[in-house]
């Protein structure tokens, strides 16, 4: 989870929004990435799952592991269940964009249902978020 942290703040250096994803295959980092602007599907989480099954050129991640800064939205959460990934770690829940607690809870119409154990990390991953938001918002205010 640290590392998919590093990557938040990566992304947030970019005034990107600050939600970070790492995949891990037995003991070794497979992908990690950050949301990129622009491009509405470009969530951490997508990278991250593109970036894998190009290494390891397979479409699916039966072994892997996905730590995310971010509870899931529910498009993440749909190919988090595609790529077959065994296990999610996320770090902060999110009651307004998640899929996975909240939100349209997608694992309960997938065939494929990960193992999933929210809030680790909580605060440190939602305390960048908030930042990243509280800022803009400033910003926004002074326009
Ligand atoms: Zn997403």
């Amino acid at each position: 989870m640290e590392l998919a942290i590093e990557q938040a703040k990566l992304a947030q250096k970019n005034d990107e929004v600050p939600i970070g994803a790492v995949i891990v295959s037995g003991s070794n980092v497979v992908s990690s990435a950050h949301n990129i602007s622009n491009d509405p599907t470009a969530h951490a989480e997508m990278l991250a799952i593109k970036q894998a099954c190009e290494l390891l050129s397979t479409s699916t991640l039966c072994d892997a592991e996905m730590y995310v800064t971010l509870e899931p939205c529910p498009m993440c959460a749909q190919a988090i269940s595609f790529a077959r990934i065994k296990r999610l770690y996320f770090g902060a829940y999110n009651p307004k964009g998640g899929g996975i607690e909240n939100g349209a809870k997608i694992f309960q119409f997938c065939s494929h249902i990960p193992e999933v154990y929210g809030g680790i990390l909580e605060t440190e991953c939602s305390f960048l978020l908030k930042d990243f938001f509280e800022k803009l918002r400033r910003c926004l205010e002074n326009i």
